[in-house]
């Protein structure tokens, strides 16, 4: 059999995605091969597909235990024998699992690092026919990526332990150059191919609403989506509890996530989740890592998170499936509060290095409070970060999908201009931007007072205006390089050029998002809620083959998403198949699925055309 062969009669796809083909060609040429693709970019395809192809067994190494039993049952599901070798295992079924391994019954293992810590293991896997290893989420064995695991170093012992050398496959959606290296030395690659597709995620559409009232802004965002499986992150565990028993008291099935509650409450929580029981999860960033979940919808940030990295990473949790996905972050100014706080208390006090670690995670913030405020394309943002290249604009996130209209602030900029003029000219020195605004606004501030800034004929001038929107008129002088902040103390000061809007007539503008309900637009940045996603060609077949894919999912014990994914399901909806050989052509329907679910997926589409020619 050819490897597209494998990827149809197993898996049910027609076209492999970018980077499988070279990946799965190199393996079975022998080489070894280094896949650094995205989340949900298909990397156990590129193991998976050899191994069947390849004499013997492939030797998964993985480190999430909590995941091993998804990855084994969706491959039972496919009709490929696979098993799986960690703690969870009671001595019976753990012995029971050796044995069925030296009889040759499975051509793919999991085994958790940690088992390679144990001689005895190691030498009974030396018994075995192992053709590949494979080292799944790779990054772990690098003391500069973020989730080190000593026992991924053992791994190299292993194979060169093995009478035979197999060949070797690792595969990670996320490693810096430093990363990259440790992998490939301490995992001793020979001349690895080493493939690195593109970090975009097309179908996941970014974006960001201003609201301070985030409990509204949340919940009209989830009543939009009802029904679908999604994530909402908060920055901390009290948070987390308040938003999901919010959520609940609204008549959402939600449930929660954090480090504060007991081993078997987090776990009970994550498997309703999984099994599409509850459809919201509101969690702590403790959530998510190796979640396989490909039909989670949207993934919300409650708060704004530390760095962009870190947003990447938890966004991709949305969309594996290659459907449509909304990524939302819910930001307010008092973010940039919580989240410094959080970085100037949470560091470790002993660290030597501590100031600049602190510099280090404050200059990432700024960077992600950047993202929260642009106006450019979303995701181009976050490629820029990345050092991808990119269209201007991407036309599936936020701002390239809300309109923008240019308005003119010619008016406000001069009075925020000559009232920085003002200040400077009687205290003699600069004062920063909250004291700026409080004058501006005329409020009856004590320090306004104290100074005698409410005696400048500019204060109060801006009486009328929410904070907020002054704030951002602020801010855009500042891009736009008529003010500057002293980085010293934060004091703001004139430009040069603020002298062209205050006493030469240039004309000042500024891109404001349009607010959806036709009120004032000047509000820059209301909230646009999410644009709506791509109406589905029919809701109601949809809704009704996920039904019978939630009861042949209690029925068979394993998660709905891997009874078939949601982009199957869509596909089903498309194409309405009206018998096998048409069922076959649905992506994401295989030869062995087909057999074992398609005669009722079948009957329950004609019985809905039906139903739909009836009424
Ligand atoms: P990763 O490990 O890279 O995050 P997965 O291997 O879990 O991603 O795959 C993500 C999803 O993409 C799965 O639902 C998988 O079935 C699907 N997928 C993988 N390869 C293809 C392909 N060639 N065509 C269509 N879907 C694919
Ligand atoms: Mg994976
Ligand atoms: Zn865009």
């Amino acid at each position: 059999m050819e490897p597209i062969e494998v990827l149809e009669k197993y898996f049910g796809y027609t076209a492999f995605r970018p980077g499988q083909e070279q990946l799965i060609e190199a393996i079975l040429s022998g080489r070894d091969a280094f896949g650094v693709m995205p989340t949900g970019g298909g990397k156990s395809i590129c193991y998976q597909v050899p191994a069947m192809l390849l004499p013997g067994l492939t030797l998964v190494i993985s480190p999430l235990i909590s995941l091993m039993k998804d990855q084994v049952s969706s491959l039972r599901e496919v009709n490929i024998p696979a098993a799986y070798i960690n703690s969870t295992l009671s001595p019976e079924d753990y012995r029971g699992a050796l044995r069925d391994i030296e009889d040759g019954v499975y051509k793919i293992v999991y085994v958790a690092p940690e088992r390679l810590e144990s001689e005895s293991f190691l030498s009974r896997l030396r018994r075995y026919p192992i053709r590949q290893v494979t080292v799944d989420e790779a990054h772990c064995i690098s003391q500069w990526g973020q989730d080190f695991r000593p026992s991924y170093l053992k791994i190299a012992e292993l194979i060169r332990s093995l009478p035979e050398r197999p060949v070797v496959s690792a595969f990670t959606a996320t490693a810096t150059d430093r990363v990259r290296e440790d992998v490939v030395r301490l995992l001793q690659l020979h001349e690895p191919l080493l493939l690195v597709t593109g970090f975009d995620r097309p179908n996941l559409r970014y974006d960001v609403v201003r609201s301070r009232r985030k409990d509204d802004a949340l919940i009209s965002f989830l009543k939009e989506h009802a029904g679908q499986s999604g994530i909402v992150y908060c920055a901390t565990r009290a948070k987390t509890e308040s938003v999901c028993a919010a959520l609940c008291a609204e008549g959402f099935s939600a449930t929660r996530y954090h480090a504060g509650l007991s081993d078997e409450e987090r776990h009970a929580n994550q498997e309703d989740f999984i099994f599409d029981r509850r459809t919201v999860m509101v969690a702590t960033n403790a959530f998510g890592m190796g979640i396989d979940k490909s039909n989670v919808r949207f993934v919300v940030h409650y708060n704004m998170p530390k760095s962009i990295e870190e947003y990447y990473q938890e966004a991709g949790r949305a969309g594996r499936d290659g459907e449509h996905a909304d990524c939302l972050l819910l930001f307010s100014e008092g973010d940039i509060m919580t989240a410094k706080y959080l970085i100037e208390n949470g560091a470790s006090s002993e660290s030597e290095n501590r100031a600049e670690r602190i510099a280090q995670e404050l200059r990432r913030m700024n960077i992600t409070a950047g993202y929260c405020k642009t106006t450019r394309c979303f995701r181009g943002y976050i490629l820029d970060y990345f050092g991808e290249k990119h269209p201007e604009r991407c036309g599936n996130c936020g701002n390239c999908l809300g309109a923008f209209e240019e308005v003119d602030i010619t008016i406000p900029a001069q009075m925020i201009l000559s009232c920085v003029r003002r200040v400077q000219n009687r205290l003699g020195y600069t004062v920063g931007a909250s004291l700026l605004i409080k004058t501006l606004r005329g409020s009856s501030d004590k320090r306004v007072r104290e100074l005698g800034l409410d005696k400048l004929s500019t204060c109060g001038l801006m009486r009328g205006e929410p904070a907020e929107r002054v704030k951002r008129y602020i801010e855009h002088l500042e891009a736009a390089g008529y003010l500057k902040t002293d980085p010293r103390h934060g004091g703001i000061l004139l430009t040069e050029a603020a002298g062209d809007v205050l006493f030469r007539g240039t004309v000042v503008k500024m891109q404001v998002k349009r607010d959806p309900r036709g009120t004032r637009a000047s509000g820059a940045g209301q909230p646009l809620g999410s644009a709506a996603a791509p109406v589905t060609q029919d809701q109601g077949l949809f809704d009704a083959l996920r039904g019978l894919r939630r009861e042949l999912s209690e029925r068979e014990g394993v998660p709905a998403y891997i009874v078939f994914s949601d982009a199957a399901l869509r596909d089903m909806v498309r194409r309405r198949p009206r018998n096998m050989h048409e069922l076959l052509m649905v992506s994401g329907v295989g030869k062995f699925k087909a057999e074992k679910y398609g005669n009722v997926f079948l009957k329950r589409i004609s019985a809905y055309e039906v139903e739909a020619g009836a009424s």
